[in-house]
């Protein structure tokens, strides 16, 4: 059903990786002026503060195994409110087009004639690594990175991540959604013939209050997480920057 949508409009923003100060200038304004803001769990709940006095603020946030609305009801919710004419927010934790599904949504509302823009945010997996003292890239250690999901969604007939393959290709690989994978990734790794030795840090809550870095090597990574009962959200961080972490490791 095509509808007619007057007025209305979705900008798709990034929140950034979980300190509220990391959202972008335009995002925050964005906040500021949405007559209706949906946001998911990793958004930084400061940043609700600053909608305006009777903005609708909406939960859709999906947990793992329980979600609380689909990506259907989020896209049909998002044009319908735009339908009614208002200013929509959809807000996203770190970058709406890393992991987030936000061009689903942006395509969705285009096919059914309602503007949709995107205001890109830091992703975890860069600003996330940064805040636990690990660049990405570093002259002379790293010239490359990837970010890569952890867990594939599961109507996936065909594997489309083979983190050995990655490794051996690319200077820093970070997984994100890992956490409950971790011993198979570290598996693969070590059967493609990675360096058991290569550094792995995981980052929980990053850029937050409750930020924990745990550290250790390939072959003794799947251990210390078990031990420190590491839990999500947090990054996996594979690569020899994660050793700069003792001269960069920033102070709280
Ligand atoms: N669009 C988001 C990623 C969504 S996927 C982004 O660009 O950051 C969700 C995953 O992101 C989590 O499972 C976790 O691996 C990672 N993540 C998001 N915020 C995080 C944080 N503050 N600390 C550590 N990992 C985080």
């Amino acid at each position: 059903m095509v509808r007619e949508c007057r007025g209305g409009r979705v900008y798709v923003v990034g929140a950034g990786p979980g300190d509220p100060e990391l959202i972008t200038v335009k995002g925050l304004r964005l906040i500021q002026q949405a007559d209706v803001i949906v946001y998911d769990r990793l958004v930084a709940k400061e940043l609700l503060d600053y909608a305006k006095p009777g903005a609708e603020l909406i939960y859709a946030g999906k947990k793992p195994g329980a979600h609380t609305m689909t990506q259907e009801e989020i896209n049909q919710l998002l044009l319908e409110k735009a339908c009614e004419g208002k200013k929509v927010v959809r807000l996203h934790g770190g970058d709406p087009y890393v992991f987030g599904r936000g061009e689903e949504e942006c395509i969705y509302l285009r096919e059914h004639g309602v503007e949709c823009e995107v205001v890109p945010g830091l992703t975890s997996a860069i600003a996330g690594a940064a805040y636990a003292g690990i660049p990405v890239t570093s002259r002379g250690i790293a010239s490359s990175f990837a970010v890569a999901t952890g867990r594939e969604a599961p109507d996936k007939d065909r594997k489309m991540v083979h983190y050995g393959k990655i490794m051996k290709t690319v200077d820093t690989l970070v997984v994100v959604m890992g956490v409950g994978n971790l011993e198979n990734i570290v598996r693969e790794m070590l059967e493609e013939g990675v360096d058991p030795d290569l550094p792995v840090a995981i980052v929980e809550k990053a850029t937050t209050p409750e930020q924990r870095v745990v550290a250790g090597r390939l072959r003794d990574i799947v251990e210390k997480a078990r031990r420190a009962g590491v839990q999500p959200p947090a990054l996996i961080i594979f690569g020899h920057t994660v050793e700069l972490r003792d001269k960069l490791w920033r102070l709280s």
